[in-house]
């Protein structure tokens, strides 16, 4: 088959389209024909190599749709032919203190999918069955790739957020993740602030429905309930903190952040604000995540690259010169 590859000794940013042999399911995986799968910014990290790499060769892409074509035999569900999803948790170990509290987002021994496995940036690819998700026919392939890592991701921030139906709340940055959530937002009846870099980036969330939309560090003119920052940039949490309510939220959706720059306690965190960062997803995140996407229609903006393209599918990530998101279909 064939397949995108980052080989651990490449220098930052290659992958290498070569023809591999295909996988087998072993024991606990199902086999699929990947239809789509969409590129999100953590893909970068692995392929520019800023998260250290895990092994010598690795397929990444963490947002795959596929089509289950065959089972290794102690599996029961899903079925053959059912087209499935699957996101950055390719797995966890169930055993350690973290996943015994219910917590799986935060287990010890997680496996990450385009990571610790081989991802979806190929013609096939393995997954473990228990961590795949049904995928309602409302949405075509490049349209719910971009749900299994931004979608998931991005509304387990705005649970952590803590999110009361009808709150005001900003989203600081606005890109994959973002555009979903806001449209999250919009179903929960909340009132959505938008602060972001780049005019396109602007006329995006307006013409999605933001309230109000302003600059990166811009304040919105009332204060916010809850805020989720999405820019990878310390400076972006402190203008969120600064715009919150007592007693509010700021949710952190960023694997990893310039810096945290210092602030002042008293005007900024008193009051009981709170920070939070927001780690990788349960699987009832995106069970639940998946069955609102689907009821509520959420749309996204996606544009394809074919497989051959994958290099210019994660370069226009890394140069964010797409509204939405990046798709690579095999
Ligand atoms: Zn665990
Ligand atoms: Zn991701």
């Amino acid at each position: 088959m064939k397949a995108a590859l980052r080989l651990a000794g490449d220098e930052p940013g290659r992958i290498r389209i070569e023809t591999v042999e295909e996988p087998r399911p072993h024991a606990g995986e199902v086999l699929l024909r990947v239809r789509a799968c969409g590129v999100c910014r953590t893909d970068l990290h692995v392929v520019d190599g800023e998260l250290p790499s895990h092994r010598e060769r690795v397929v990444p892409g963490h947002q795959i749709v596929g089509d289950v074509v065959a089972r290794a035999p102690d599996v029961r569900a899903p079925e053959i032919g059912a087209r499935v999803g699957v996101s950055w948790m390719g797995g966890v170990d169930g055993t350690c203190p973290q996943c015994a509290a219910g917590r799986e987002n935060l287990c010890d021994a997680p496996v990450f999918t385009g990571y610790d496995r081989e991802g979806g940036y190929a013609e096939f690819a393995t997954a473990r069955a228990d961590f795949t998700y049904p995928l309602a026919e409302a949405l075509d392939d490049a349209h719910v790739a971009p749900l299994l890592c931004a979608g998931i991701i991005g509304f387990r921030a705005l649970r952590v957020a803590g999110i009361e139906p009808g709150e005001r709340v900003g989203l600081f940055g606005f890109g994959a993740s973002a555009h979903i959530a806001l449209q999250v937002l919009q179903a929960w009846g909340c009132d959505v602030c938008v602060a972001t870099r780049g005019e396109r980036h602007r006329a995006f969330a307006r013409e999605l429905g933001a309230s109000w939309v302003g600059d990166a560090l811009e304040r919105p003119p009332a204060q916010l309930d809850r805020a989720v920052t999405f820019a990878p940039a310390g400076d972006v949490v402190v203008a969120a903190l600064a715009s919150l309510r007592k007693g509010g939220v700021v949710a952190i959706n960023a694997i990893h952040l310039d810096r945290m720059p210092q602030f002042d306690y008293d005007s900024l965190l008193w009051g009981e604000r709170q920070i939070r960062s927001v780690a990788n997803m349960t699987r009832q995140d995106a069970r639940d995540f998946l069955a609102l996407a689907a009821k509520e229609r959420v749309r996204v903006r996606a544009t394809e690259f074919p497989l051959e393209r994958a290099s210019e599918a994660l370069a226009a990530v890394r140069g964010d010169a797409l509204d939405g998101s990046a798709v690579v279909l095999p």
